[in-house]
């Protein structure tokens, strides 16, 4: 019992722990997979936008590309069918938690009503595949984790930072996403949150650089099943 409070307060207490990078202790988590083939994943997270989802729609159909998206239950509330049109797009979605809150150092309660709230509105608006988590800022905690377990939820988390919440320019998010980009990577963007002109700008390079490269896209869902097996 000791011993447990011990590791419990060693790694509620680190902050390293939390932070979207490091290992996941508990839990099925996911940041790239393990694979030989050149595919990976674009993420979108904090949508849906009325002024940027649209755009970014489109932009993926023109090349043809699925990607996963990232919704925060709350701005779902707020533009139902445009959240509807991302899957009906071909497109995966996840559930971003309710307010976009950390949910590091919350309750049980709250943090379970974060999560099931979101997914209840995902239900209800129609959508029926399983739904993978990602935590807000991707900062986990012994209690996140330890409900996605029981949940049995995947944390859908990311190796391929672009930094586009911060707009530090579109040949900047381009650069760090080809330059860090290896097969099974899963690439962090945002079609929330902002102004994201950037970001959409940044997607199309990124897109035809990595095609270029012989790159093919694809969900995070379909992703998962290039795995083999030892997921880092
Ligand atoms: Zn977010």
């Amino acid at each position: 019992m000791i011993a447990w409070l011990v590791a419990a307060t060693v790694i509620v207490c680190s902050g390293w722990l939390i932070t979207p990078l490091s290992p996941q202790l508990i839990g099925r988590s996911v940041r790239r997979i393990s694979t030989q083939e050149k595919v990976v994943a674009l993420t979108f997270d904090d949508g849906p936008s009325a002024d940027w989802t649209p755009k970014l729609l489109a932009l993926l159909a023109r090349h043809e590309v699925p990607a996963t998206f990232f919704l925060v239950g709350s701005r779902v509330a707020k533009h139902p069918a445009l959240a509807q049109r991302i899957w009906q797009s071909g497109h995966q979605v996840g559930n971003h938690s309710w307010s976009h809150t950390i949910l590091v150092g919350k309750s049980v309660v709250s943090v379970r009503e974060e999560i099931e709230k979101t997914d209840a509105l995902l239900h209800e608006l129609g959508y029926m595949h399983e739904i993978y988590f990602r935590a807000p800022y991707g900062c986990k905690g012994i209690v996140l984790s330890s409900l996605l377990r029981s949940l049995h939820k995947i944390h859908a988390l990311f190796d391929v930072i672009t930094w586009d919440w911060d707009n530090p320019g579109v040949a900047q998010i381009t650069g760090g996403a080809c330059k860090a980009v290896r097969p099974g990577s899963i690439i962090l963007l945002h079609d929330g949150g902002g102004d994201r002109s950037q970001t959409l700008q940044a997607t199309e390079e990124i897109i035809l650089h990595l095609k270029n490269q012989g790159y093919r896209f694809v969900t995070v869902a379909q992703l998962l099943a290039y795995d083999s097996a030892n997921r880092t």
